[in-house]
């Protein structure tokens, strides 16, 4: 996969099953890493705060 420009509009995303997160404009139809279709939270960060990652760590998937 290709590098991940921090600066890129892209959405960050994380799976509500295993908390696999991704970056990506849309969220995948299934999960990369569980492979079901689950349910994926948008994660994005637009504050400094977690610039470095572009998600926020304080947003976490409903178990
Ligand atoms: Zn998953």
């Amino acid at each position: 996969m290709g590098e991940i420009n921090a600066r890129t509009p892209e959405n960050a995303w994380k799976c509500s099953n295993c908390g696999y997160g991704l970056q990506a404009p849309t969220p995948p139809a299934a999960c990369p890493s569980c492979g079901k279709r689950c349910e994926f939270l948008n994660v994005t960060c637009y504050t400094p705060d977690c610039a470095e990652t572009g998600a926020d760590p304080r947003l976490k998937p409903a178990k």
